[in-house]
């Protein structure tokens, strides 16, 4: 897109979000039952939204990267999420109002009372840290924050205060009950003291099948679905790592109070890859194309101290300075970060930040997030963990099935060892029902206990004991030698690096940093969605509604199709004006327009959306332009070199 003075106006949420409603972007589920907290339905430009990003999600990874695609089932017997410790772990602290009962996520009680009164200390000082209220929803706001927080505070606390939100992902529910009482931290909404934090589940639990015999649970990550196939993925590679399997689908939360939109719902899609790698070559074949890509780093040594100042580092030397625990993951972290420009996020409001001790999961070797910054502050929208080789080792322990890979090793090991050869036949005659116990006995010597069996067995005969029992053993019943031993297979656990997408948080993000208003009309939004997402690519409109149009529209249409451009035709009964800035605000990129002069001399004019620009030329060469647009080949600098540029009166009345 040519550039564009998109500044002239802050960032107005309310507008954006009354944009996405009245255009049908999402809306609440079950809306005139009252809806739900936590569950939204998208209408049509959220869905072709979404759709296209997993179009380019499902390029990016699985078709760049010859990713093996799953689809699994979302309804999961309970014991495999016993196995996998989301039935024992899978938990957010919670607190209650002591009086009405309210429930509240404690890391977010925490988190918003902190910073709220933060926000009171800088409005005190008279650097206010918010723009002026401008509706009654942001005057509400304020005056929560204001009643949160009205008072100057020592530098000391606001010290405090920062540190502890730098580590607020770090704390247990012990430790954030203690931030409650020691801040004294109260629910916002009431000013009642809340009760210590419990653990609360939260995976929706069900049962399947007619009698309610089996408990499952609705899938909380796609994740365990590829390590159950783990074996067949194998197979499927010919026996080889790595290979990385990836899937989207949908998984369920109970969230405790989702109140934040599309940031925090119950149920969501998520777009997962395992990669599956040997735990002693953690190297990426094609680290080399993006070893100098630079990324911003939250490292966990810079927020354990209480800051959040970022580093930017190539993703080499993030890895040489040990910064990023290997090549594989340092690898998706670009290849993440890549993706995310591609669809549209800002460059200058992503971050990845690396899990703190506590934060991360007990079994995994290191984890980075990608977190994009938005109105709310920085959320996590990519979580991209070395999951080492935790859920393997566990389903395979768990139902004895082998989850592991085996290579033929290029110099086979040669080991000697003294080895127990035993006479069976002597054995079960001489110790009957104890013989089992006398070859567990011997089996379990180390190499020094079997050398001095067999010095004692060369003087004739040497005793063993266990639990009180003590056998005889002579060289009749058995012989101990030294043997060579050739293993030429190598059997191991792969880990498992994934990287794991939330796309809902990623689509509203993306509005939040497209959209802006122009100065002359405010009151209309603009989202600059890349083409390559844009629910619609070209708006074609004729006109008039007028019959001699219809060919040409028909024509130009089917032209567009046959390219393979989506398009949509708006022949409603206002301005033109009105017709292309209905469709800057669904971030329609381009638009044709068809005019008598199209029907005489077969020439249309195309328009830029950010730039209100419009070139104009014979209908074949725009519509080969636009096609070139939209498949990202040329930019509108280059269109606007193909095509001369239009200064004409476009929207005459009808
Ligand atoms: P996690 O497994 O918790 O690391 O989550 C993986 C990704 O799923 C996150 O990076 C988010 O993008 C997304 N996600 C997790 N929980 C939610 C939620 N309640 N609502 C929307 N997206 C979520």
């Amino acid at each position: 897109m040519s550039s564009v003075n998109k500044t002239a106006h802050p960032f107005d949420k309310a507008r954006l979000e009354a944009l996405l409603n009245r255009r049908f972007f999402y809306a609440k589920a079950f809306e005139i039952y009252g809806g739900i907290s936590g569950l939204y339905d998208y209408g049509p430009p959220g869905s072709s939204l979404q759709a296209n990003i997993i179009a380019e999600w499902r390029k990016h990874f699985i078709v760049e990267e010859g990713m093996l695609e799953l689809d699994t089932t979302i309804l999961t017997p309970a014991p495999v999420f016993e196995t996998s410790g989301h039935v024992a772990r899978f938990a957010d602290w919670m607190v209650k109002d002591t009086v009405t009962g309210d429930v509240l996520r404690a890391d977010h009680l925490v988190g918003g009372v902190l910073e709220a009164r933060l926000a009171g200390h800088k409005e005190a000082k008279g650097l206010a840290a918010n723009p002026p209220a401008q509706d009654d929803k942001d005057k509400k706001k304020r005056k929560k924050q204001a009643k949160a927080a009205p008072v100057l505070l020592s530098d000391e606390i606001v010290a405090e205060y920062e540190s502890t939100l730098a580590q607020l992902d770090n704390y247990s529910g012990p430790e954030l009950g203690e931030l409650c009482r020691k801040y004294d931290i109260r629910n916002p909404d009431t000013s009642n003291v809340v009760s210590e934090p419990v653990q609360f589940n939260l995976m929706f639990a069900s049962s399947i099948g007619p009698t309610g015999q089996h408990p499952g649970y609705l899938r909380p990550e796609t994740a365990q679905g590829h390590f159950l196939n783990f074996a067949r993925l194998l197979d499927f590679n010919n026996g080889r790592v790595p290979f990385a399997s990836a899937q989207v689908g949908r998984s369920f939360r109970n969230e405790i109070s989702p109140r934040a939109g599309l940031l925090r719902v119950r149920e969501f899609t998520m777009a997962e890859i395992e990669h599956f790698v040997d735990p002693e070559d953690k190297s990426h074949v094609r680290f080399g194309e993006i070893k100098d890509v630079k990324l911003r780093l939250l490292d966990r040594h810079v927020q354990v101290s209480g800051r959040t100042d970022l580093t930017e580092i190539s993703a080499g030397e993030a890895v040489a300075r040990g910064i990023v625990a290997n090549e594989t993951l340092a690898y998706f972290l670009v290849r993440i970060y890549t993706f995310l420009l591609k669809i549209g996020i800002d460059p200058a409001r992503l971050r990845f930040r690396q899990h703190m001790a506590n934060e991360m999961a007990h079994y995994a070797a290191d984890c980075w997030d990608a977190e994009i910054q938005g109105s709310n502050g920085w959320t996590e929208c990519v979580g991209c963990a070395d999951r080492a080789a935790y859920d393997l080792t566990v389903h395979s322990e768990k139902t004895g099935t082998p989850l592991v890979v085996r290579t033929a090793l290029k110099d086979p090991i040669v080991t000697e060892k003294e080895t127990a050869e035993f006479d069976k036949k002597s054995l079960g005659k001489t110790f009957g029902k104890d013989t089992a116990l006398v070859q567990e006995i011997v089996n379990a010597l180390d190499e020094a206990g079997l050398l001095k069996l067999k010095g004692e067995l060369a003087q004739g005969s040497a005793t063993v004991e266990r639990d009180g029992k003590s056998f005889t053993l002579t060289p009749a019943l058995l012989t101990i030698e030294r043997k060579t031993f050739k293993q030429s297979i190598r059997e191991f656990t792969p880990n498992v690096i994934e990287p794991s997408f939330g796309l809902g948080r990623i689509l509203y993000l993306l509005l939040e940093h497209t959209f802006w208003s122009r100065e002359q009309d405010v009151e209309r939004g603009v989202l600059s969605l890349p083409p390559l997402v844009a629910p619609t690519k070209v708006l074609i409109v004729p006109l008039s509604a007028r019959e001699e149009f219809d060919p040409l529209v028909l024509e130009v249409s089917a032209k567009l199709r046959k390219a393979g451009v989506f398009s949509r035709v708006d022949d409603s009964n206002t301005s033109i004006g009105k017709r292309y800035a209905r469709n800057d605000e669904l971030g329609t990129p381009f638009g044709i327009t068809l005019d008598f002069a199209s029907v005489q001399n077969r020439t249309m004019t195309l328009r830029e959306r950010d730039t209100t620009d419009q070139l104009i030329g014979p209908i074949d060469e725009v519509i080969a332009t636009v096609t070139e647009l939209v498949q990202g080949s040329i930019d509108w600098p280059e269109a606007a070199r193909r095509l001369p540029r239009y200064d004409g009166v476009q929207a005459v009345a009808e």
